[in-house]
């Protein structure tokens, strides 16, 4: 076994990736009453927090790659530790020395693919646009009121393009100005931060920064609330300020405009889960609540453990690349809470959620039962 304490002055390496504010733990376990892993599973972020008080990190185990920043601890914990910074330190020292769990070993694969080709999929840098063949979508051109920014999930997987099609739709729908970046766009950087790779996330970031500078854009679009986050509480720290803007805070705009109107009615129970990005590391909870009971028809109802308390679907914090072993997925828990009030479909606003509740539908075998949207793909069927 590898132990942090095996290297010299270890806790001022902790302190040096900003994991400091391990020492104010008073060991009240708090963060372990609300942590998810505990639902599925024995996970304990005061364990942790110990141990790097102490220099005692076992960085080759796979409890420091669990957490999924999801948000919810910090907010419980009374001495204010920083459980997310706190971790991420932890993972920046394994990255540091290349030393990475079974279950986050695909993070190496990853960051070369997001290194050569902008995105974590490995799929080729060219084809970032296709998902917009036959959409009218045009390049982003200094000028253009809007740049809209799809991401790398919803550029390419092949259930999101969808997600990026309703949306190019409904923008065209209500004639707003705008265009993508296509080839030029990068992954916003976000998730791999949180896996501990500064270096990559610097230079996603740099790179973006450069391109949205060289294009004259001033306001961004994104569907994903990773990208959301980053560009408007991370991407500062390079010393730049663009407006962002989330689709469902601009499609409550678009509908209280008068700039789009529903021609259709939903006839469904609806309940909307809120992504821990969007929600607790963000604070939107009603815009998007706003746009679905605009809806004609739509009946929403509320689950369980939704806006501050809402239950993470597991993909945050580069979780979304690593192996979540079946019995351990907190997506399986969300579609039984969605099923368990009634709800026809689960709508969200987040990639990864979407990624991670199609997996659960197949794999408990509720796909009959449940359907998985965007909010943008709902508003594109009723206009
Ligand atoms: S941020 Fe969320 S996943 Fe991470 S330790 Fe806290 S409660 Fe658990
Ligand atoms: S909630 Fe904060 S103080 Fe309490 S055990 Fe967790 S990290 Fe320590």
């Amino acid at each position: 076994m590898e132990n942090v304490a095996d290297f010299k002055e270890i806790v001022d390496a902790i302190k040096a990736n900003g994991g400091e504010a391990f020492k104010l733990c008073f060991e009240c376990g708090l963060c372990d009453v609300v942590c998810p892993w505990n639902r599925v599973g024995i996970f304990s972020m005061r364990k942790i927090v110990r141990e790097a008080a102490f220099g005692l990190t076992d960085i080759e185990s796979e409890d420091i790659w669990r957490c999924t920043t999801c948000g919810r601890c910090p907010q419980q914990c009374p001495r204010d530790v920083k459980q997310i910074e706190s971790g991420v330190a932890l993972r920046r020292i394994a990255t540091e020395y290349g030393v990475f769990h079974t279950s986050a070993r695909p993070i190496r694969t990853v960051r070369g693919s997001l290194m050569g080709e902008g995105n974590p999929m490995n799929e080729a840098r060219k084809n970032r646009a296709n998902w917009a063949e036959g959409l009218s979508v045009k390049a982003f051109a200094e000028g253009m009121e809007i740049l809209y920014f799809p991401g790398c999930y919803l550029s390419y997987d092949p259930r999101l393009k969808k997600v990026a099609r309703a949306t190019a739709t409904i923008l065209n729908r209500a004639g707003v100005d705008f265009g993508i970046l296509g080839a030029k766009e990068n992954c916003c950087g976000e998730s791999i931060r949180k896996t501990g790779d500064e270096e990559a996330f610097k230079r996603l970031a740099r790179e973006n920064i450069k391109t949205f500078i060289d294009h004259g854009v001033k306001k961004i679009l994104v569907s994903s609330p990773h990208c959301y986050h980053t560009f408007k509480n991370e991407y500062p720290e390079f010393r730049v300020n663009f407006e962002v803007i989330h689709i469902s805070q601009y499609l409550i705009e678009l509908i209280n405009a008068g700039r789009l109107e529903f021609t259709k009615e939903y006839g469904k129970k609806v309940t909307y889960h809120d992504p821990c990005y969007l929600g607790r590391h963000n604070g939107i909870y009603d815009e998007p609540r706003e746009v679905l009971k605009k809806i004609p028809g739509l009946e929403l109802i509320e689950m369980p453990e939704s806006r501050i308390d809402s239950l993470c679907c597991g993909g945050g914090g580069g979780r979304i690349w690593m192996e979540t072993q079946k019995g351990e997925r907190f997506s399986d828990l969300r579609l039984e809470q969605a099923i368990g009030v009634g709800a026809e479909v689960l709508v969200t606003s987040c990639p990864y959620c979407i990624a991670n509740f199609e997996d659960s539908r197949l794999t408990i075998d509720v796909a009959d039962t449940l359907e998985t949207k965007d909010i943008a793909e709902i508003i594109q069927e009723v206009i």
